[in-house]
């Protein structure tokens, strides 16, 4: 499929540096990734959003957005070869995919690049040919096809530089080697403060996945041939782990981010259509938000992946509703649970009505978490929701689910001092077979009103989050680090006159 429109300014002669997006279909890797790619736009870049099917409509509206703001974003859609790898049909979309196939699934991915490549040369526009190959850390192939088209290659994360630091020096040190017990807490090397993680808790990229061994190597081996890496993080948050990770990878690390921030500049209907279609009106949402007291409103939600079983939705439900709080809960594939779930989550409704909200399906959460009358977040820690959080200001209740969300959820609680620890210790994998309950209505309820909690150490938890979005919205700011990152980008992996990219990492 070709490319679709560039929008406005595509046509100017102004643009030097065109990117190329490679995001993986997975909404917490999808998402920053178009946001990034359309803050590049903003300061003067050509970014192009490869995309599956499945997903295109799913980001079209941000898309979308920016044409009629003019900016330089382009989408070039391709499908999977899935029949090549047994896949069945519609598997592009990963809810798809079952579980036996994921190998499968991650090879389709790598079949990519031919028809990648071929669509680039083909459509390469001489006035703005591709000067930089931007690929989720996911897409280890990405190496080749930058290799074969003579640009230069960045790894693209949304994670926090404490997380890819302490995944990257527990790999680095063997921290885990004869250490049989998964659950055995072991302390991460080569930090200043001390950081005690287990290897079922952190397992490192791919480490924990039957089937994955070689894969996981690869991707190692991509992101040491990488010419730097670009995160959805900010500087003033975590300097030291910025500046640890840079060192210990002898890479450039861009950090572009809280990259949702982007959304404050767009509208209430774009940034309520963020990643999918809201399953609640968005003007309906805000009325009720504007209806209650400032800070007053829990917002619940685990992200696009994490799942729980019937008990523990149910034990959520009760413990949310004994907190006493306003709340607003993201009750993901409500219809999928049996009729007791179905039933209990009515009476719920009934019994909370005008207090509690439930949002079963896709919620519009950059625009909820953005509005004056939400207090607080608990959060499965994935990064994108942390660090929505922190753009927002919210303390949060950590309860992380697997992949980056405790080492996520240590930031936030030990580094940062804007999180309650709901108490999990071990992970509950993706899709795999589910404990009874993880964690009771009681403990819910506690860790709520702790949060939400007007005491002194309540209110510090509040003050140290509200200055840390402070220091956010200064680094996506002009003058700000996040905004001078995205500057150095353009300017670096420019095209001079005789077509050859200016300078690499
Ligand atoms: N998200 C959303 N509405 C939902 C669920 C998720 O807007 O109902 C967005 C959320 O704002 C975040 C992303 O999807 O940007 C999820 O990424 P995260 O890293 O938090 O978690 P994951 O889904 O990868 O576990």
């Amino acid at each position: 499929a070709p490319a679709s429109d560039a929008g406005g300014r595509s046509g100017g002669d102004d643009i030097k540096a065109h990117f190329v997006f490679i995001p993986i279909m997975f909404q917490g890797h999808l998402i920053p990734a178009v946001d990034t790619a359309l803050l590049l736009a903003t300061h003067g870049a050509l970014a192009t959003v490869v995309v599956t099917p499945s997903y295109t409509s799913r980001i079209r509206p941000t898309i979308d957005f920016a044409h009629t703001s003019g900016l330089p974003v382009r989408l070039l859609e391709l499908p999977l070869d899935l029949a090549a790898e047994g896949l069945p049909a519609g598997a592009d979309d990963v809810d798809k995919v079952p579980p036996d196939l994921w190998t499968n699934y991650f090879r389709a991915l790598a079949r990519l690049r031919t028809p990648l490549e071929r669509q680039l040369l083909a459509d390469a526009d001489v006035a703005h040919p591709v000067t930089c190959v931007v690929a989720d850390f996911c897409h280890p192939w990405a190496k080749e096809l930058a290799a074969s088209l003579r640009v230069p290659r960045l790894c693209f994360f949304s994670m926090c530089a404490f997380c890819l630091l302490c995944q990257h020096n527990v790999e680095r040190f063997g921290s885990y080697d004869g250490v049989a017990d998964a659950n055995e807490l072991v302390v991460v090397p080569g930090l200043e403060r001390r950081v005690e993680v287990s290897r079922a808790q952190a397992p490192g990229f791919f480490r924990d996945m039957p089937g994955f061994e070689k894969f996981g190597d690869e991707v190692e081996q991509a992101l040491v041939e990488a010419d730097g890496i670009v995160t959805n993080s900010f500087l003033e948050m975590e300097p030291e782990f910025v500046a640890g990770y840079a060192g210990a990878r002898r890479m450039k690390v861009w950090t572009v981010g809280p990259v949702s921030l982007f959304h404050h500049r767009t509208t209430t209907t774009t940034s309520a259509s963020r990643g999918n279609t809201a399953a609640i009106d968005a003007d309906e949402c805000l009325m009720w938000l504007d209806d209650k007291e400032p800070s007053s409103v829990v917002y619940v939600s685990f992200g696009s992946l994490a799942q729980a079983n019937s008990k523990q939705v149910i034990e959520l439900g009760l413990g949310l509703e004994a907190s006493g709080h306003p709340f607003i809960w993201v009750v993901k594939n409500a219809h999928q649970h049996g009729q007791d779930v179905i039933e209990f989550l009515h009476e719920l409704e009934g019994r909370v009505a005008g207090r509690g909200m439930l949002i079963r399906g896709w919620a519009p959460q950059v625009m909820i978490l953005s509005h004056v009358a939400v207090g607080s977040f608990v959060t499965h820690c994935g990064w994108n929701s942390t660090m929505e959080a922190v753009a927002a200001g919210l303390p949060v209740v950590t309860w992380p689910h697997f992949a980056d969300q405790f080492l996520n959820a240590k930031l936030a609680v030990e580094v940062l001092g804007i999180g309650v620890d709901v108490g999990v210790t071990e992970p509950v994998m993706y899709r795999m077979d589910l404990k009874e309950i993880v964690v009771g209505r009681e403990v819910v309820e506690k860790a709520v009103r702790s949060v939400m909690d007007g005491g002194e150490e309540g209110e510090e938890r509040r003050r140290r989050a509200r200055v840390l979005a402070a220091k956010a919205r200064d680094a996506v700011e002009e003058g700000g680090s996040s905004y001078g990152n995205l500057l150095d980008l353009v300017k670096r992996f420019e095209v001079d006159t005789a077509g050859c990219v200016v300078a690499t990492a």
